[in-house]
């Protein structure tokens, strides 16, 4: 008996005992009646069991995000496609070692029910390699997908499909997803499969020597339906921000047209499938305050996430989760934001960062290519202060010059404040070590399906895929398929 008819039971048990005050005669009968309930519940139970699971998760989303993007899309009267889904709960998200919580960390303790470091993928504090919930599915027959419009090698589906001591071990994490023989693989990371980075190796060659077919664009993409086995590399790295596709003059597949795909795929199998889908760029948008991309693909997650409950209508044997590995930057939908203006920011800010001339010479950029490129693209005139505040601020304290998409965090600040949007201030970034500005606020689940009634309340990270785990009646243990 799962969680969620135990606590039925129980339910059922403390109303026989009111009805049984307040009127002893017909106390029997109740207890009856309550007994018959429960046994029809337990055989609905062992009908209406999920066969698949689609995990959907907003990198770094939570309510702030979800009201900016509702707002700057729908307006005030509008609601987002996640508000739809039936059943809803917190969740905590804190890691072993901080309250802060990085993706790795994060995507750990949803995948494989273990709290573990920061920066740790797939694997316990003590380096201990886990079974995650991708696993626990393949192990039982079932196909599996991972898909993020990050890399897919980068710290959420690594915790999904890999088995490492550190994220940034990228090209290993490349070599898991391989090795565990996952049916669906799309992203942006290609560099991650190449020679120089696999010891001279063609990881790519090996997936389609094991049959897959692999696509790099959208048209290729699009193309694939009904393939079984499928890799899908569409960047080199990240895969681009909303606002900067056409600046890129991108033919990537949005997260929806990934989805789509990888639905079609993987409902191949009888058995039922898991697919887990990440839209990660919405922590990177918001790591940089950037509330146009923060907007932007929120609603991209959205809509695929309305993509997904049209596929599941119907259907008695899907579960579809939604929910966040964590907050970031303390997004807030302030009173003071300016919708408008935020509306007609073009680019993000590391696309911004890279419209700019750096003088080599004064170790800074050039004070005129800043205020120019920012006018364009954010419509926004910074102050001479503000522009010499930036070029002071794309070094950190030991005088080194910050990576370019830190860069744009900084930059991104200063254009936020211009449109009032609320954000956490860039110098309590500047000290989050840890994570770049993560924050231990709550984040919502979303469930709707078969079973989404045990995802309610306030729930751990680790819970998610224990009761998936039971619904499903597959045998797991945290970190452990039970043989
Ligand atoms: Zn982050």
């Amino acid at each position: 008996m799962n969680r969620w008819f135990t606590s039925l039971a129980l339910l059922g048990l403390s109303g026989t005992l009111l009805v049984g005050c307040n009127n002893q005669g017909e106390g029997e009968d109740e207890q009856g009646t309550d007994e018959k309930e429960e046994q029809e519940a337990e055989q609905v139970s062992n009908d209406a069991m999920p066969k698949n699971v689609i995990m959907m998760i907003g990198d770094g989303m939570a309510a702030g995000q979800m009201e900016v993007a509702r707002l700057l899309e729908h307006g005030m009267e509008g609601e987002l496609h996640m508000a739809e889904l039936t059943d809803a709960a917190w969740m905590n998200t804190f890691s072993n070692d901080h309250w802060a919580t990085d993706s790795a960390a994060g995507g750990t303790a949803i995948s494989s029910s273990t709290k573990t470091d920061n920066g740790r993928a797939g694997t316990g504090p003590d380096g201990e390699p886990l079974d995650s919930v991708a696993d626990l599915f393949k192990e039982n027959g079932k196909s599996v997908g991972l898909i993020s419009n990050n890399t897919v090698t980068d710290a959420t589906p690594a915790s999904f499909g890999a088995s490492v001591d550190h994220r940034s071990e990228t090209p290993g994490i490349a070599r898991h997803l391989f090795e565990n023989e996952y049916d669906v693989l799309l992203g942006g990371g290609k560099g991650d499969f190449i020679p120089e980075n696999q010891g001279g190796n063609d990881l790519i060659q090996e997936f389609i020597d094991e049959g897959y077919a692999f696509v790099e664009d959208r048209d290729e993409l699009l193309a694939e339906e009904d393939t079984e086995k499928l890799l899908g590399l569409f960047h080199p790295s990240f895969m681009n921000y909303k606002t900067d596709y056409d600046l890129y003059d991108s033919n990537e597949p949005s997260l929806n047209e990934m989805t789509e795909i990888a639905l079609d795929s993987l409902s191949q199998n009888e058995d039922g499938f898991f697919l887990m889908v990440e839209g990660a760029r919405i922590d990177h948008a918001s790591h940089a305050a950037d509330f146009t991309n923060i907007w932007q693909e929120t609603i991209e997650f959205d809509y695929t996430v309305g993509d997904v409950m049209d596929w599941a209508e119907g259907r008695d044997d899907t579960l579809v989760v939604v929910l966040a590995d964590h907050e970031t930057m303390g997004v807030a939908a302030s009173e003071t934001m300016d919708k408008e203006g935020l509306r007609e920011v073009s680019a993000s800010p590391e696309y911004m960062v890279n419209q700019m001339e750096f003088d080599d010479e004064a170790g800074e950029y050039a004070s005129e290519s800043v205020k120019s490129v920012v006018e364009e693209y954010a419509g926004v005139s910074l102050t001479d202060e503000e522009i010499a505040n930036f070029n002071e601020y794309i070094y950190n304290q030991e005088g080194e010059l910050l990576l370019p998409h830190e860069q744009a965090w900084e930059l991104g600040s200063f254009i936020a404040r211009h449109y009032g949007a609320g954000v956490m201030d860039r110098e309590i970034r500047a000290n989050s070590y840890e994570t770049g500005g993560h924050t231990g606020n709550m984040v919502p689940i979303f469930a709707d399906g078969i079973g989404s009634e045990s995802f309610n309340g306030v729930m751990d990270n680790t819970d998610v895929v224990q009761r998936i785990a039971e619904l499903a009646e597959l045998d797991y243990e945290p970190g452990e398929i039970i043989e």
